[in-house]
């Protein structure tokens, strides 16, 4: 049976590292739609230059553009054996398109992962990616990437009022999404204000992912 999994939540919440995770164990496609779009903004492509300035502000690309990001990489077929969904839907317009693209494809799955706001706002204050590959770790003085030798650097919508724009936009935009599938038995509810490890054993339980007992969560993370 697929696993088709969402990973809500808000910035700083950790989706993308337990999106990673779970992914990379599972064998099965990661989609971050910050990722293809920050890419495309590196590239210079049309969309990157549609979205740059949308995502500079912390605000919404659009759902049409959003939609039909992800209704082309859901018809490639490594799609069909399951995905981790990380960053999309984002609005109930989004999850309701989402949704039609699901026909036939086995249920939703959907993580939310709960972060006091100061916690994420301190997380994000800390959080360096890499301009190149886009590795993200916390500030400890690293300037270059451990992945790939690339620039480390703040995320350019990681500054403090662009966080801020963030946090109000999902909670204006984003959360409505829990209600949506609250209603539908889909949501399930993650601490995520502990460490890496720990949530990556709560999500395990979550999905129903038995793991051997004395497995060192760590050495999946990285
Ligand atoms: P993220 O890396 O998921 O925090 O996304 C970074 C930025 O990309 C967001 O602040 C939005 O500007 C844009 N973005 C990513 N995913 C979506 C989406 N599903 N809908 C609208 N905008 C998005």
């Amino acid at each position: 049976m697929p696993v088709n999994l969402i990973m809500l939540g808000p910035p700083g919440a950790g989706k993308g590292t337990q999106a990673e995770r779970f992914a990379r164990i599972r064998g099965i496609p990661k989609i971050s739609t910050g990722d293809i779009l920050r890419e495309a903004v590196t590239n210079g492509t049309e969309l990157g230059r549609i979205a740059k300035a949308t995502m500079d502000a912390g605000r919404l690309v659009g759902d049409d553009v959003m939609v039909g990001i992800v209704r082309e990489r859901l018809l490639r077929p490594d799609t069909m054996a399951g995905f981790v969904l990380d960053g999309f839907p984002r609005t109930v317009a989004q999850a309701e398109a989402l949704d039609a693209m699901m026909n036939g494809r086995g249920p939703l799955v959907v993580l939310d992962f709960a972060v006091p706001p100061e916690e994420l706002e301190r997380r994000l204050a800390q959080r360096r990616v890499c301009g190149k590959c886009g590795w993200t770790t916390a500030a400890d003085g690293e300037t270059v990437c451990a992945k790939c030798g690339g620039a480390i650097g703040l995320r350019s919508d990681d500054a403090i009022d662009v966080v801020r724009k963030r946090l109000q936009v999902y909670e204006r935009d984003t959360r409505p999404l829990f209600e949506y599938y609250k209603s539908r038995g889909a949501l399930q509810i993650i601490d995520g204000n502990r460490s890496p490890e720990e949530v990556s054993a709560a999500v395990d339980v979550a999905i129903g992912t038995s793991r051997k007992p004395g497995t060192d969560m760590r050495s999946q993370l990285r």
